[in-house]
């Protein structure tokens, strides 16, 4: 059986604008910030010693309620920091436009199998500070560009910092999650001096194919951000010819190792930074924190060490498919009852007997959240010939994000016209929690971004390991973990162009009609062999413990 033993000598920051890895904690707003949660308890699986650095949002990122009309509206998160996180004696100043900005830490201490990993929250909102620093410290993600630009200052240079006056020397590695954290390598060239040794220091992960995706400032606007000495640590060619900085440019090269999260990933990011060597390590998810309860103590009996090490998941091939079903089962009726109760006024029920369509991410157009709605009656019609389908749908929409807003109002919509043997569900405000029960509840996980939009995804990963078999568009880790008809289903060929929107939709219909829906209602053997393979083949290899031994193996380690 796999073990991992780590000596635990490899010194690792990680930096991230948002870490999700508690429900009550709403220190993130997507996939993100659960991977980065998931990163840490994995490192802590597997004692590799590690450290987040984060900040600490007050109000969170948003509570999302949905009116009658579908219309989304932003509400404050309320949570009680000092219930969950405790104060440490840290303190430290730094400039944010030429005021002092006096921060203090919290500290949450994620327990894992082998070791402890810290995350450390950054807190600027007391009164030493200036209200508009006390601001930065209010809600993650905020509509205006230069205070998200001073939370990248506070959280880069200011996490930095930081951690020396919590009594760590230097790290072996500062790993930035995605571009936010840029200014901390600004930061180590005070500790490391030059150029190489910062160099030597920094792991970059990039997590958006979008051109245009990562943050971009003009020389004016860091400028008013920094102070001095730190603007003249940017080197001037990186500007381009308007004075704009891609902060993810300053990261490739100031980082010794950077990579994108999946191969298809790592093809698209090396065809935007040409200049630069990117390679992929595909993201995982931490089995522990997704797997539904029902199947614990199967996976207990039958593949005793898959806490300590995902890869034992594929021992899965020998829990009974009917176990496996019944766990599945019970899962799905926790998720019924739950649409139930939310449904209020809703004169038909959602059965549990009833195939189940998953579709939960955040609302943005190019996802494309009622794609499979574009032929309502040819929907409907698979619907009634086969015995039905319910579809649960959740995302929130960026509060400035009017197309994803719309998308939302569209399926709430759906709610009224969709009755009989077709059913929608839209429910407010995805979380952690409701995540968690959406993906061990429904009967298949659908996913229809436009490729080559989706630079991982992982909930569809959630999805395999809880025995829910994958049907989506060949993008970002699908390209890996598909295989046809045993995993899972592909939506069209994985070509790229709006073009193929009309051959991707037609193989949404086809395949539930003559594939997906005569297999579930007609054959449960063979529909649980699906489940089961979705464990042993998908589960035992996209958690974090395989991305975490990658990272170790391909960018901690390597020191020159
Ligand atoms: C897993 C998860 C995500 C990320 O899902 P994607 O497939 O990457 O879009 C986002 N939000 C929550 C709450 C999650 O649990």
């Amino acid at each position: 059986m796999t073990k991992y033993n780590l000596n635990g000598k490899i010194k690792t920051a990680y930096f991230s604008m948002e870490i999700g890895f508690h429900d009550k904690i709403p220190s993130y707003s997507g996939g993100l910030g659960i991977l980065a949660g998931d990163t840490l308890k994995g490192a802590a699986d597997l004692g590799i010693n590690m450290v987040g650095v984060t900040l600490l949002y007050k109000h969170g990122y948003f509570k999302q309620v949905i009116d009658h009309e579908g219309c989304q509206h932003e509400e404050r998160e309320q949570w009680d920091v000092s219930k969950y996180l405790q104060k440490t004696n840290a303190h430290t100043v730094l400039y944010i436009e030429d005021r002092p900005v006096h921060v203090d830490v919290w500290v949450y201490i994620i327990e894992g199998i082998k070791g402890e990993v810290p995350i450390y929250f950054l807190d600027t909102d007391f009164e030493e500070n200036d209200p508009r620093d006390r601001q930065l410290c209010s809600n993650l993600y905020p509509i205006e560009k230069q205070m998200k630009l001073n939370q990248s200052v506070l959280l880069g240079i200011g996490g930095v910092k930081i951690l020396r006056d919590l009594g760590y020397s230097t790290f072996d590695n500062y790993h930035l999650n995605e571009t936010h954290p840029w200014p901390a390598v600004l930061e180590l060239k005070n500790i490391f001096h030059s150029k190489t040794e910062v160099k030597n220091h920094v792991v970059f992960t990039t997590h958006t194919p979008l051109k245009g995706g990562h943050q971009r400032y003009t020389l004016a606007e860091i400028d008013v951000a920094l102070e001095g000495n730190y603007l003249s640590l940017i080197p001037e060619e990186l500007y381009d010819k308007d004075q704009v900085l891609n902060t993810a440019i300053l990261c490739l090269e100031f980082s010794k190792y950077a990579n994108g999260v999946a191969d298809k990933h790592q093809e698209v990011s090396a065809q935007m930074y040409p200049h630069y060597k990117i390679d992929a390590v595909t993201n995982g998810i931490h089995t522990n924190t997704w797997v539904n309860p029902y199947l614990k103590p199967l996976f207990d009996a039958h593949t005793p060490l898959w806490r300590e090490a995902g890869f034992n998941l594929r021992q899965a091939l020998s829990i009974p498919i009917d176990q496996i079903q019944t766990a599945h089962q019970s899962a799905k009726s926790d998720l019924i009852n739950l649409v139930n109760s939310l449904r209020i006024g809703a004169s038909e029920k959602f059965d549990p007997e009833v195939f189940t369509i998953g579709f939960a991410r955040r609302a943005a157009t190019y996802k494309r959240h009622n794609l499979i709605f574009s032929d309502l009656e040819r929907l409907k019609s698979i619907a009634e010939k086969h015995g039905g389908i319910q579809f649960v749908f959740a995302g929130k929409a960026y509060p400035n994000d009017e197309g994803g807003k719309q998308v939302i109002k569209e399926i709430v919509q759906l709610n009224a016209i969709c009755s009989g043997k077709l059913k929608v569900f839209f429910m407010a405000d995805y979380s952690i929690s409701l995540s968690h029960k959406i993906l061990s509840g429904v009967d298949i996980w659908l996913n229809n971004p436009r490729p080559p939009l989706e630079a991982s995804g992982t909930s569809g990963m959630k999805a395999s390991l809880n025995g829910i078999p994958n049907f989506s568009v060949l993008d970002g880790w699908w390209l890996e973990g598909c295989v046809e008809g045993i995993t899972g289903w592909a939506i069209g060929e994985g070509r790229t162009g709006q073009e193929f929107e009309e051959s991707e939709l037609e193989s949404i219909y086809t395949k539930l009609d003559q594939t997906i829906l005569p297999l579930f209602y007609n054959n449960k053997p063979a529909w649980g062999q699906i489940q089961r393979h979705s464990i042993a083949l998908n589960a035992s290899y996209f958690n974090t413990h395989r991305m975490m031994m990658e990272y170790l193996t391909e960018a901690y380690i390597i020191n020159d």
